[in-house]
């Protein structure tokens, strides 16, 4: 049975009950009119001021069938609780999962205990999934360190990647087979010349053509924070419990900060930009990035599925051409 999810849950555990999880979030932004999705949960009564993914996750179930969705009720946001109610209201079966409010092992293992009861999953097999996936997660790691340590991938490759580990797209084998296939072929690169460095922080964007964007005005992308919480590239060297505790989303904004600072040390970015959804209480967290990070921070904000607009464009250029003159970087990296 497909089971869709609103956000990052123990995919381990579904896929052992036999279920396929389905991250609605994907399905909605990678539609070819992600708009319409928005149209069908304001034309139910959602109002133009709520989160252009919460209506997006909503237009997307009026559309597939998909009767059952595991709803994080903890570790997200009161939107997705909302969400949960209208869901179960009509009609669809309502699993909620719900992240500890602290980072702690016990309530963390009662949580995921919990989930494995509902779906009736055993012990034996959730092991083997994890194993499976596993494997999924050690590759993707190997092509998040060759975006920021060969530069052989572009940072709009390692967030397509990364960001398909919530579900793994459906099919784990088929998955794994094709960044097998996108691995042997990026290693045969030549490595890019070394530009401007840039990670991008906050919840995935909902501007299609952002990571491009920023390419095309010389800045690379080589840390995509959420996506990579979502590969969890620590897993292999965990076991469960451990795995869903070292990520970071579901927790106080401190954590998030900490592994971005790492990740600023480690991968040398020259600076952040913190993407925000409109309407979403994230954007508050932005005053503690902008007095934590060690790096300059620009904070983006967007509502609507759509291509980064005129002002974006001029912030993000300016942004970049600010970094480039603090770095005194020559003329030729900006605007290739
Ligand atoms: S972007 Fe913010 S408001 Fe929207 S679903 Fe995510 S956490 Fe909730």
């Amino acid at each position: 049975m497909k089971i869709g999810i609103t956000s990052t849950i123990p995919a381990e555990i579904v896929y052992a009950a036999g279920h396929v999880p389905c991250d609605l979030n994907n399905l909605f932004i990678n539609d070819p009119d992600p708009g319409r999705f928005i149209t069908l949960a304001e034309d139910e009564g959602f109002p133009r001021t709520t989160c252009a993914w919460i209506k997006g996750l909503y237009g997307v179930l009026q559309t597939v069938e998909i009767d059952t969705v595991i709803v994080v009720s903890g570790g997200d946001c009161s939107n997705t609780l909302a969400l949960g109610e209208v869901l179960a209201h009509d009609g669809l079966r309502i699993i909620p999962f719900s992240y500890p409010l602290r980072p702690e092992p016990g309530p963390l293992k009662l949580a995921l205990e919990e989930l494995t009861r509902k779906l009736k999953a055993e012990p034996e097999q959730i092991a083997a999934c994890k194993e499976k996936l596993d494997r999924c997660r050690r590759k993707l790691a190997e092509i998040d360190r060759l975006t920021w340590q060969d530069g052989k991938v572009r940072g709009r490759e390692n967030l397509d990647f990364l960001v398909s580990a919530s579900d793994f797209r459906g099919e784990p084998r088929a998955f794994l087979a094709e960044i097998e296939n996108f691995l042997a072929q990026a290693k045969t690169r030549t490595a890019r010349p070394r530009r401007l460095r840039l990670g991008l922080a906050g919840v995935p964007p909902i501007l299609g053509n952002l990571c491009q964007t920023l390419e095309n005005l010389g800045a690379e992308l080589v840390f995509n924070e959420i996506p990579r919480q979502f590969a969890m590239p620590w897993a292999p060297d965990c076991d469960l419990v451990e795995q869903y505790l070292r990520y970071t989303y579901p927790y106080q904004v401190e954590r998030r900060l900490d592994d971005i600072t790492r990740a600023c040390r480690e991968r040398q970015l020259d600076g952040v930009i913190h993407y925000t959804q409109s309407f979403c209480f994230r954007q508050i967290e932005d005053i503690l990035f902008k007095r934590r990070l060690p790096v300059p921070v620009l904070t983006l904000e967007a509502d609507q599925p759509e291509a980064v607009d005129g002002r974006t464009l001029t912030r993000l250029e300016t942004f970049i051409e600010m970094l480039a003159g603090a770095k005194e970087m020559p003329d030729w990296f900006i605007k290739t």
